[in-house]
């Protein structure tokens, strides 16, 4: 494997996650194995991670780009899109934030349940391992796709153990990513492990597309999801209100008579 991100070849595995964490995730040998090359596993020349290369090999793959990551600023996708990153992602920050169309939306200055920007307004959003952090994840999946353009596409990559369902973190024990223990404070706080439904809230927040992308295996997943507004889709909210239910019964009703 190259580095999607400098085309170097040569990578080494450091282990990052400690025993408090797995306790609290209650993660087997192989999940601790697998998260430790997700979060751990970097190239020597760049020092990107598995989880920032699988990143770019998404955003790379999408757009059928040629080259490494450190090449795109100088392609359309640098030049002409209009790219949101919210929260640095990994080592794509340094990148990212050379694009001519870039803005960078940062915590706690920008909340991403709730973004200050209007409607569809960019074509790319990128953020990595912030969702999990994020009380109401479904909703800023929301604020993302209302800020997308129609065919825009948000990646981003969230910690998923594979063989279990996503399970909530509220009344359980404080846990935290980052440095792993609480002095750091609740911004590392993770109010989500996900788990193999993570796709569920996804297309709940709106989206109809949804693309994942390995580098080999399942250590380290990137998801796209792109906005496409298209009449023919169930509108969700329509379906979901009582009231309109009501009126859809007796539209058949009388249809039928
Ligand atoms: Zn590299």
């Amino acid at each position: 494997m190259n580095c999607p991100i400098c085309s170097n070849d040569k990578f080494e595995q450091s282990i990052v996650i400690k025993q408090r964490l797995i306790d609290e995730w209650e993660l087997n040998p192989e999940e601790v194995d697998y998260i430790n090359k997700q979060q751990g596993l970097y190239c020597t020349k760049c020092l990107s991670n598995l989880r920032s290369m699988t990143l770019a090999h998404s955003i790379l793959q999408y757009f059928s780009l040629k080259g490494n990551f450190q090449q795109i600023n100088y392609s359309i996708l640098g030049r002409e899109k209009k790219i949101l990153e919210i929260n640095e992602a990994g080592n794509l920050h340094s990148i990212l934030n050379q694009f001519e169309n870039y803005s960078f939306a940062e915590y706690p200055e920008i909340d991403i349940q709730k973004l200050p920007y209007k409607n569809e307004t960019y074509d790319i959003l990128v953020h990595s391992d912030t969702l999990e952090h994020i009380k109401d994840s479904k909703q800023a999946l929301k604020e993302c796709f209302r800020v997308l353009k129609n065919d825009g596409v948000l990646f981003y990559t969230i910690p998923i153990i594979t063989n279990r369902l996503t399970k909530r973190r509220d009344g359980l024990s404080k846990s935290f990513h980052g440095s792993q223990n609480e002095e750091q404070g609740d911004d590392y706080l993770v109010w989500t492990e996900y788990g193999a439904n993570f796709w569920v809230e996804i297309i709940d927040a709106g989206f109809t597309e949804i693309t994942l992308y390995t580098l080999g295996d399942t250590s380290s997943l990137s998801i796209s999801a792109k906005k496409v507004v298209n009449k023919n889709y169930l509108p969700i909210t329509f379906l979901s209100n009582r009231f309109q239910l009501k009126r859809i019964r007796k539209y058949i009703r009388k249809k039928i008579k």
